[in-house]
């Protein structure tokens, strides 16, 4: 039997883990039931769609039992069960996906909500145990096997006996300390209560034998215990629920439940429809980005249920790109079980939903943009480029959707700003909304091209996102109003005198100008006196429509 050690950054974070005072030990149970019900998932979803798989849906459940004499908790499940590959590549490292890229070493040091954080999993079952055994048999194999382990000296895995397909995972509690009791993770009301705050809605039965007493016979005084098994969850889902009956924390706990961040969303909305269409939906808005929003590896998408269950984890066709960092679920009786990838596309009902959930996102986000602006500010932090990329790509044709969700640093407010806010403090003699485009802040500030307009008192938006320009182009203006860039040849400012000014320079300073070309030679096209600045002596400007700044994007993107 070899002996294997953990990855390295797992031996860490157990190692943190199992020493942390950990506040909310009790979620391990959460974690522990979330995986059998994601393994009950798999196996209920393939035989829904696989005739030739019998099946009985009093067959998939969960059990819990306490064995007090020896300290130990089981966690049963009839779900889909692990082959010795999947044993050793799902329990051998914790977080394989990612989720383990911490931004700092303090936040883990304080153990502070690392499962919270990180969603370790299966591995908080080391909050409360010594060791932890798994004895599983994959659907449709004939092996089972055991992997065992005490915490950071690795595991074990060995062949076992086993005659149905599932899970058992054992949790051999750790001896009472004087921070912790875990002899309540034995009693049987703690138990009830764990899986109730935590797991009501889990959509298969919670079994436990729960222990009741009733009179000896018909006229007696006598009580006597009884043992009966009980489902100790209502197994309503969340969407299915009243909304007036849920709260904030059932649906952060709901968010947590299903793996879609490990932050707090910043919103939510529950969507229950019936119509000609008939579906429940809960979108959540995050507060952080994932670590890999804007790469290629992001895939968005939303779970996708029939009637109760789960057929796709991420169906892209739910979300607009310009959405692509909403989470969340819907969940339609009118969809069929067996739908493919390809034909959801073409799907009537999909897309229809689709169109509808696009539309809430939007009131989602103007709501919390006009009634919590710092909230608001926090999305726009994390995914305002996104909306920028959307306005941008189509030729433009999300504008509508999405131009009053955009802000942009503002020159005289100092702040983020939008671009109706813009427009309503725009002077009378005003014609264009200007911008100026450049790295920071701090290096447009010292932009000599912004001297003239800040000059007239003009305000000017601050493009320090190297989409923005190009999501400004493409939608060409906003309520009527253009943009303009304040590097352009015509700022719509009036110049006459400075005009005069201008040519009177040039004729006096022929020669110098001519001079300077022919030292900068073919660096540049023209040495020019410049009529728009006031105290900076030199900037650079260019002839067309494209600004400095997009011609620097342009030509670092590969051809
Ligand atoms: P996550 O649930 O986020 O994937 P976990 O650490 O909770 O992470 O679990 C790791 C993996 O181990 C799961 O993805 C699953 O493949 C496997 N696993 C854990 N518990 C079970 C179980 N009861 N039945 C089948 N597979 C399981
Ligand atoms: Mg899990």
């Amino acid at each position: 039997m070899a002996e294997k050690q953990f990855k390295a950054e797992s031996k860490r974070l157990l190692e943190l883990m199992i020493n942390s005072i950990y506040s909310q030990r009790e979620v391990f149970l959460r974690e522990l039931i979330s995986n059998a019900s994601d393994a009950i998932d798999k196996i209920y979803y393939k035989a829904l769609t696989d005739d030739s798989i019998q099946f009985n849906p009093a067959d998939y459940y969960i059990k819990i039992e306490a064995d007090k004499d020896n300290r130990t908790l089981k966690v049963i499940d009839t779900g889909i069960g692990m082959t010795k590959e999947e044993l050793e590549s799902n329990l051998g490292v914790i977080a394989k996906s990612g989720s383990l890229s911490f931004k700092n070493e303090n936040e883990m040091k304080d153990g502070h909500d690392i499962i919270g954080q990180f969603g370790v999993g299966f591995y908080a079952a080391f909050m409360v145990a010594d060791a932890v055994t798994v004895i599983t048999k994959a659907h449709g194999g004939d092996e089972a096997f055991k992997w065992e382990s005490q915490g950071t000296d690795g595991y074990t895995i060995e062949p076992h006996e086993k005659a149905e397909a599932g899970t058992e995972i054992y949790i051999k509690l750790k001896e009472n300390s004087e921070d912790e009791d875990y002899d309540q993770y034995l009693d049987e009301q703690r138990l009830q209560s764990i899986v109730k705050k935590y797991s009501d809605f889990i959509r298969y039965p919670i079994k436990m034998d729960v222990t009741k007493s009733k009179p000896k016979d018909d006229d007696s005084d006598e009580y006597v215990d009884y043992v009966e098994e009980e489902t100790i969850n209502s197994m309503v889902p969340i969407w299915k629920k009243n909304k007036s009956e849920l709260t904030d924390e059932d649906y952060e706990t709901f968010y947590k439940e299903q793996h879609f961040g490990h932050d707090k969303p910043l919103k939510h909305a529950h969507l229950q429809v019936d119509g000609t269409i008939r579906y429940n939906a809960i979108l959540f808005i995050p507060e952080t980005m994932p670590f890999d929003y804007y790469t290629q590896e992001y895939e968005k998408g939303l779970q996708l249920y029939s009637n109760g269950v789960l057929i796709m984890e991420k169906c892209a066709d739910l979300l607009p790109d310009h959405f692509s960092f909403v989470k969340g679920m819907v969940d339609s009786e009118d969809l069929s079980l067996n739908i493919s990838r390809e034909m959801l596309q073409h799907d009537r009902q999909l897309q229809l939903i689709a169109k509808n959930i696009n539309k809430k996102v939007k009131q989602q986000l103007e709501q919390l943009l006009k009634n919590d602006r710092e909230k608001y500010e926090t999305f726009y932090d994390s995914f305002g480029r996104q909306l920028k990329f959307g306005v941008y790509s189509d030729f433009g044709a999300n504008k509508e959707t999405l131009q009053d969700l955009l802000m942009f640093y503002s020159s005289t407010e100092k702040k983020l700003v939008t671009l109706d806010e813009y427009v309503s403090r725009m002077k009378d003699d005003q014609p264009y909304i200007y911008y100026a485009a450049g790295e920071s802040r701090d290096r447009i500030e010292k932009l000599p091209q912004t001297e003239l307009v800040a000059d007239k008192g003009y305000e000017i938006l601050y493009f320090t996102d190297e989409v923005d320009e190009f999501a400004i182009t493409m939608m060409m203006n906003y309520k009527g109003k253009e943009f303009r860039s304040v590097s352009s040849g015509d700022l719509g400012i009036d110049l006459d005198e400075e005009n005069q000014q201008a040519d009177e320079a040039a004729d006096a300073n022929k020669a110098l100008f001519d001079e300077m070309k022919s030292i900068l030679s073919d660096k540049v096209k023209e040495v020019r006196v410049s009529k728009r600045l006031k105290s900076h002596p030199v900037c650079l400007t260019t002839d067309g429509d494209i600004s400095l700044e997009m011609e620097k994007t342009l030509n670092m993107m590969p051809n």
